[in-house]
């Protein structure tokens, strides 16, 4: 019976919990035995009680709970090599021979790396007699599969990653909120919504909510013009009869110099040159909190299911995957190629060819 691990790693989003249980059960279903590990992967470098196999029951609950109920951890042991070599020795002792792991890009990259070592592992631990000959002829080959949990929607080759929707909306409701009590004070908002590196949580939620203004990493704004821009801009809606102003900004918008763009900073060109009575809200870790809307519960159960039927398919010459959304069809894709497509979206960020990171996101979301 195929025995497979399944772990969630690095920031929490909405939505993992979904993608555990489906996973669990889609395992039970096709006559496999799945096991929950614990704390991402301190769990797997801890073994023992970190790891448990898991029942149809054990994951009842989950499909509409926010966070991840089988914890989630920073794990600074699996970045060395001697680190990763434990967690095998342990994936090996438990019999797992495919691991799903769902997590941010760092997290996949990690999965990637302890498989692509996989080899000089087994040699190792049987030359350091931990292994058998057998347990090392069973185990010459491990399956990595991943989901990618992650608010910010940041990873290319899908339309939306696990998380992304409930976050949104999440923020779609506190600018609401926050719109009553500016329009009752004549007040100007400063928003900064979660995306280091990419725009599509401020630029959604901008459609979304109406906001006069947006900053996006992807589409910087001339560092000598924008702040007249700004107050041009708002103070024409204003002159237009709009009793409020709107700036929503993602946490790492920059301008075309690659300074970075602060929400109070912001508010203090508003104060000053427009005398607007403006606030900063920073919505921070709300953004990952409470239940997941619809969507992220319909994809993590939609992409758990495939996440099985991944490994049921592969053989040893299958690359790690990830599963992802693309048009509406859910996907299996190397893994590698989708990291190395995000890595370029925030290396042309950086080297300035923001025109090129615009068209590489538009694989994904801005077409
Ligand atoms: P995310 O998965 O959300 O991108 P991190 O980048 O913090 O979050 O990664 C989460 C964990 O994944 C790290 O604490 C570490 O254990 C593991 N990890 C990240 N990058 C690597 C890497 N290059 N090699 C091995 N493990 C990694």
């Amino acid at each position: 019976v195929k025995r497979i691990g399944i772990l969630t790693s690095g920031g929490d989003s909405q939505g993992m919990n979904a993608a555990v249980r489906a996973v669990v059960r889609m395992a039970i279903f096709r006559g496999c035995e799945p096991f929950l590990i614990h704390e991402g992967y301190n769990g797997l470098i801890k073994g023992k009680d970190m790891i448990s196999k898991a029942s149809w029951e054990d994951v009842s609950g989950f499909l509409t709970t926010g966070g991840t109920v089988i914890g989630t951890a920073r794990c600074t042991e699996f970045r060395e090599y001697e680190g990763r070599q434990i967690a095998a020795l342990n994936l090996i002792k438990t019999g797992i021979s495919a691991l799903v792991v769902i997590g941010g890009d760092g997290s996949l990259t990690g999965a990637d790396n302890l498989r692509a070592e996989w080899p000089n592992h087994i040699a190792d631990l049987l030359k350091k007699d931990l292994i058998t000959k057998q347990m090392a002829t069973d185990f010459s080959c491990l399956m990595i599969v991943g989901m990618v949990g992650s608010i910010d929607n940041d990873l290319a080759t899908t339309d939306l990653t696990i998380g992304a929707v409930s976050a949104l909306t999440r923020i779609c409701e506190a600018v609401d909120a926050l719109q009553c009590t500016a329009s009752s004070h004549h007040r100007a908002f400063v928003v900064e919504v979660m995306g280091r590196s990419c725009g599509w949580l401020a630029l959604s939620a901008a459609i979304c909510t109406g906001a006069d203004y947006v900053f996006i990493p992807e589409d910087p704004p001339n560092s000598s013009t924008w702040e007249k821009k700004l107050c041009t801009e708002l103070k024409n809606r204003r002159d237009a009869g709009k009793k409020t102003s709107l700036v929503i900004v993602a946490e790492g918008a920059v301008d075309s110099e690659l300074n970075p763009i602060k929400s109070e900073h912001i508010k203090d060109i508003l104060t000053t040159r427009l005398n607007y009575d403006t606030r900063v809200t920073i919505l921070g870790h709300v953004q990952r909190g409470g239940s997941p809307s619809f969507y992220d519960r319909y994809l993590g159960t939609v992409q758990g299911a495939e996440a099985i039927e991944a490994i049921l398919k592969a053989d040893a010459s299958t690359p790690s995957l990830v599963i992802g959304i693309l048009e509406n069809k859910i996907t299996a894709q190397p893994l590698k190629e989708a990291i190395k497509l995000t890595k370029q979206v925030a290396n042309e960020i950086k080297n300035k060819n923001f025109s090129r990171a615009l068209e590489l996101r538009s694989t994904s979301f801005l077409n």
